[in-house]
């Protein structure tokens, strides 16, 4: 075994081809060796909560959310280990108790016993300070004694990709999540945001569901996208290095791992990882669809180029977001959650007032019709 601080940057990856009980178990336990099983973080009685990737009530076959059977097989494993399990995350849209029904999470309690943990209230709690000092966060997260990370491997238009660092951010209370938008609207910014989150949210152990993962304009409507992997790390930073790897990103073609290098935290340095289980070169999906954050030469000037000022520049040739008529269903999900409010209904069609939208994608990445497209420069 090895020693508790090369364990921290360690990333352990397991095939897993399939989503089926057999298959995930073994991947998991395999995942889990190099750490000593999950016995090594759950001890008897303790509260574990699975925070999965529950972005919007989408069945499973969808790739928007952390798949049930992943978290069916850890609640059983942390149950054998003498540990209750809480399941719980709170969507950008819909509500909780439906996107549990419909991602088959609540299928998963009343089979496994375990428990839906409702994010209701808030609690502030102090943060690293890369980007704020104090975050709230969803105050139920404190039932719990300790937090598995379960995140889905998805391509982002704000963060290039959203994999364990980025899946922290539903432990942000309600509507501060848009607040925060508003707030930090340039990628690097809003990224060193959510490091601060990961880090005031502390799992004890991320997972990365990329059995499925999703490719092109994620992390809604993109294409399901088979990996065939299941990657773990109590390193969330180390973890989206080496998911940025797989996923054929360049670092700095996602901004939380850009962010964690110009950070120098631990993890953000592919060669500090020590990665266990598979070869990273036999993982490497090199065909992955990067969608329209992750393409290009723009995002590896930003992250080379020291000055804010000319970075804050580049960023501006972001695109913008424009409605596709013919697909919108007038449901109102994106004038509801724009954080600056710049989207009026206009004869039953959303408007974008483009000189003072922030792009935080927010409209994109909740649009269940994939009706919001990023093309307009
Ligand atoms: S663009 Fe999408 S979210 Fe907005 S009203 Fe149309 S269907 Fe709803
Ligand atoms: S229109 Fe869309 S991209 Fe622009 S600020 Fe609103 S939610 Fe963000």
């Amino acid at each position: 075994m090895e020693p508790p601080e090369l364990q921290l940057l360690t990333v352990s990856l397991a095939e897993c081809k399939r989503y089926h009980p057999q298959t995930v178990r073994k991947a998991l336990q395999q995942l889990l060796k190099p750490f000593n099983g999950i016995g090594a973080f759950v001890k008897q009685g303790q509260k574990v909560l699975l925070k999965p990737n529950l972005l919007a009530a989408a069945p499973p076959a969808d790739a928007v959310t952390t798949h049930p059977l992943v978290i069916k097989v850890l609640t059983e494993m942390i149950q054998e280990a003498g540990g209750k399990v809480l399941i719980g995350d709170s969507p950008g849209v819909d509500e909780q108790e439906e996107a549990h029904r419909v991602g088959g999470l609540q299928q998963v309690i009343e089979e496994t016993g375990a428990e839906m943990l409702l994010f209701k209230t808030t609690k502030i709690v102090e943060a690293n300070g890369f980007k704020v000092r104090t975050i709230p966060l969803t105050a139920e997260i404190d039932q719990a004694d300790l937090m598995i990370n379960v995140a889905k491997l998805k391509t982002h238009a704000l963060t290039g990709l959203t994999a364990a660092v980025k899946n922290t951010y539903g432990c942000v209370s309600g509507n501060y999540k848009r607040r925060f938008h508003l707030e930090h609207p340039l990628p690097l910014d809003f990224s060193r945001l959510l490091l601060d989150v990961c880090m005031a949210v502390k799992p004890a152990f991320s997972i990365v569901d990329a059995v499925i993962a999703m490719e092109g304009t994620g992390p809604r409507r993109g294409k399901p996208r088979q990996v065939g992997l299941l990657m773990g790390s109590p390193n969330a930073v180390a973890l989206d290095s080496v998911a940025a790897e797989i996923a054929d990103f360049l670092p700095e073609q996602v901004p939380t791992v850009a962010a964690a290098r110009m950070l120098n935290l631990p993890g953000s340095d592919l060669a500090d990882i020590n990665i266990t289980g598979m070869q990273l070169e036999d993982c490497r999906v090199s065909d992955f669809d990067k969608g329209p954050a992750g393409s290009g030469k723009v995002s590896r000037l930003i992250a080379n180029f020291p000055l804010a000022w000319f970075r804050n520049m580049l960023y501006a040739r972001r695109p913008y977001p424009c409605v596709d008529n013919h697909l919108c269903n007038s449901c109102g999900v994106c004038y509801e959650n724009c954080p600056a409010q710049v989207i009026k209904i206009l004869n039953g069609v959303p408007v974008i007032d483009l000189y003072n939208c922030i792009r935080c994608y927010c409209c994109q990445e909740l649009c269940s019709r994939g009706a919001i497209k990023l093309d307009r420069p």
